[in-house]
């Protein structure tokens, strides 16, 4: 039977290799080779004796998702299409951050999504399956690969999981992953500039309030009134407001990190001053950060982007409640690029013609 490498943890790999008769430094060795380097095969991990080399190569296999298409837009936010073993596609987003900073990379979490919003091509696109830790941290190793082979001198600084997917509703995955990913014997990334971006799934928020980690959790709000959240974000029938806020005064009494609000703005619909009151309200009380977000229209949706002037109206009537509220930047609009829009693009049969822009996360 052959192991996959790639979504190992470092430990995972120390077992193996006693397992086969080696020292446990043999273990890290692979696991640097793997997840430093980015080797994409045994042959390439030179510290290593020949003879096992050649028993790794038959028992283990390094696979990373397959580049099928990239688009970049003009701002140099880049969009991959990635094919995965069974021939589904998730989509993985480069963004270069300000002054060649280096790259906020943005990952996808699942193929499709189970909550469904309205204003989200991912969403209405439908859920097909929760991806494994290889396919989410195969994501960052191809894309880091992509800039390596490349020469490009920025390095990914940031990840956040703001692509397809929920990524709570893919806890043990999308944890092990981020683990991965901020192991300094692995990825070595820091833990702060890892975000989680969450619907509200209640459970898990819950339960990475447990997990003792640095990282960022960000909340797609969109609405502070369950009559308009129910619409906005399904998840809410599910997880009132009340329940959603109790969850979050205990993660960060628990874990003492400010969490972000994410509000899209949809004309009409989550806009009124009463809603910006709300917001304020609800943000004040939990001491969260506010990310504004004018929405991105997607082809075949009823909804509108409200006007520039409207988004500051909304903007200061938050600000009056005593809550900063900065409005994002949108990356990438002009190659539709974010959840589920390339992807549809190349599905014959899903539909969408336009998606949201992706933009940057809070750092
Ligand atoms: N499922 C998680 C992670 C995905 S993040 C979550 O919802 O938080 C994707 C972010 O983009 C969410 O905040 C989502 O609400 C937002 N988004 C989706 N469609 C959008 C659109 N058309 N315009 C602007 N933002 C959108
Ligand atoms: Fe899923 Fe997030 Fe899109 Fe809602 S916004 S459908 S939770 S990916």
């Amino acid at each position: 039977m052959t192991v996959e490498l790639v979504g190992l943890t470092c430990r995972e790999m120390e077992e193996l290799l006693v397992r086969m008769g080696e020292p446990a430094y043999r273990g890290r060795q692979v696991c640097r080779w793997v997840y430093r380097e980015g080797a994409g095969e045994v042959e390439a991990m030179t510290d290593l004796p020949l003879t096992l080399r050649r028993r790794l190569a038959e028992s283990v296999t390094i696979t990373l998702p397959v580049l099928q298409l990239q688009r970049q837009s003009r701002d140099g936010t880049r969009k991959l299409l990635l094919g995965l073993e069974d021939g589904l596609t998730v989509e993985t987003v480069l963004i270069p951050q300000p002054r060649k900073a280096g790259f906020t990379l943005c990952l996808s979490s699942q193929v499709g999504c189970p909550v469904g919003c309205p204003l989200c091509a991912t969403g209405m696109s439908g859920f097909r399956r929760n991806l494994g830790v290889h396919e989410i941290v195969g994501q960052y190793l191809l894309a880091r690969g992509l800039l390596r082979r490349e020469e490009q001198t920025g390095v990914i600084r940031n990840v956040v999981f703001m692509g397809m997917g929920e990524p709570l509703l893919n806890y043990e995955a999308v944890l092990k992953a981020v683990r991965i990913l901020t192991d300094t014997a692995a990825v070595g990334m820091a833990q702060r500039h890892v975000t989680i971006s969450t619907a509200g799934e209640v459970e898990g928020i819950r339960r990475l309030a447990g997990e003792g980690l640095q990282v960022n959790l960000a909340v797609s709000l969109h609405a502070a009134s369950n009559r308009v959240r129910d619409v906005l974000v399904p998840l809410n029938r599910k997880y009132p407001l009340e329940l959603l806020e109790q969850a979050l005064q205990e993660y960060f009494a628990r874990t003492g990190r400010r969490i972000t609000l994410e509000y899209v703005l949809v004309e009409g619909v989550n806009t009124s001053n009463g809603d910006a009151r709300a917001l304020a309200r609800f943000a004040r009380s939990l001491r969260a950060n506010v990310n504004l977000i004018p929405y991105n229209p997607v082809s075949g949706s009823p909804y509108r982007r409200p006007s520039a002037a409207e988004v500051r109206r909304f903007q200061r009537e938050v600000e009056a409640g005593g809550v900063r509220a900065p409005v994002r930047q949108e990356h990438g609009s002009d190659i539709e690029a974010a959840c589920g829009q390339l992807r549809a693009k190349n599905a014959p049969g899903r539909g969408r013609k336009s998606a949201p822009a992706h933009r940057t996360s809070r750092e």
